[in-house]
């Protein structure tokens, strides 16, 4: 058994392409000394991280409601996000985090000004606020961290944290950037909110926010598999599990020239200050 355990703190475990196998991928996890933190992305899903989260020690949940999800019309959504639900869901104990929540207008329907496909697109970004700001509340009366997706609307979500964080004090596990997409002035940014960037397995092919992950702080970053997604080299052709961000640490290490154990060391310690129910 390995002595540093580092956390996947962002996986999909409830995808159907782990059905077959889900013991195996969960013991090659533990056989690397990785926890993990799988995410639901509706009330569904995220029903699916808890029971996940009941039946392995090594497992926690977030729950969430991702901005993808969200259509042009909120009547069908606000059935789905009922915020009451979730903040029964959320009192579970191995409920450690709110999310993926967010803002993605990355593929947005395109028209002119006043076009149906302009007025649809401003409508789901409309929607895609108010759900945001439900689980900006959320986290506050719960003290719960955030799990964030956000693609093409960095700025827009930097306000509205900033303003969100002027709101709320005292609760120092503001939560993590998953996938972080941004350049290094957003970086600094929501570093200034509290908030951690989390790296995923494309750090590994190259290129990658490499000058990004040079400059951050290492007490700022996190490792997420965002399994099935985002496998490392050398098994880019394969589905991604969450035992694969040992590499996603030995890459970062190797960027930024230092250890992998200290690399190791310092994310657990960053996944355990943020997740503060994690009890590893
Ligand atoms: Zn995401
Ligand atoms: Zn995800």
């Amino acid at each position: 058994m390995p002595t540093t355990c580092l956390i996947d703190t962002h996986a999909h475990l409830d995808d159907s392409v782990y059905k077959q196998d889900l013991d195996i991928v969960i013991r090659q996890a533990v056989n690397e000394g990785v926890w993990i933190i799988t995410v639901g992305n509706d009330y569904e899903t995220s029903i699916q991280a808890v029971k996940i989260a009941e039946k392995y020690p090594n497992v926690y949940a977030s729950i969430g409601f991702h901005p993808l999800k969200i259509g042009g019309t909120l009547q069908a959504e606000d059935k789905l996000v009922d915020v009451g639900r979730y903040i029964e869901l959320a009192r579970h104990p191995k409920v450690v985090a709110l999310g993926e929540t967010g803002l993605d207008f990355h593929d947005l329907p395109q028209g002119r000004k006043k076009s149906n496909e302009y007025q649809l697109a401003e409508r789901i970004k409309d929607n895609q606020r108010k759900v945001f700001a439900w689980f900006l509340e959320m986290s506050r009366e719960l003290r719960l961290p955030l799990l964030l997706h956000c693609r093409d609307a960095h700025d827009e979500m930097l306000k509205l944290l900033e303003t969100w964080d002027r709101a709320t004090s005292g609760f120092d596990a503001r939560g993590v950037i998953h996938c972080f997409s941004g350049n290094w002035k957003q970086a600094r940014r929501y570093f200034n909110l509290d908030f951690m960037i989390s790296v995923t397995g494309i750090i590994s092919h190259g290129g990658y926010q490499g000058e990004l992950l040079k400059k951050a702080p290492l007490s700022r970053l996190l490792a997420e598999s965002d399994c099935p997604y985002s496998t490392p080299t050398p098994w880019s052709i394969r589905r991604n599990e969450p035992a694969y961000i040992k590499q996603v640490a030995a890459n970062l290490a190797s960027l930024r020239k230092i250890s992998v154990i200290e690399v190791e060391q310092q994310l657990s310690a960053n996944a355990k200050k943020v997740f503060k129910r994690i009890k590893v």
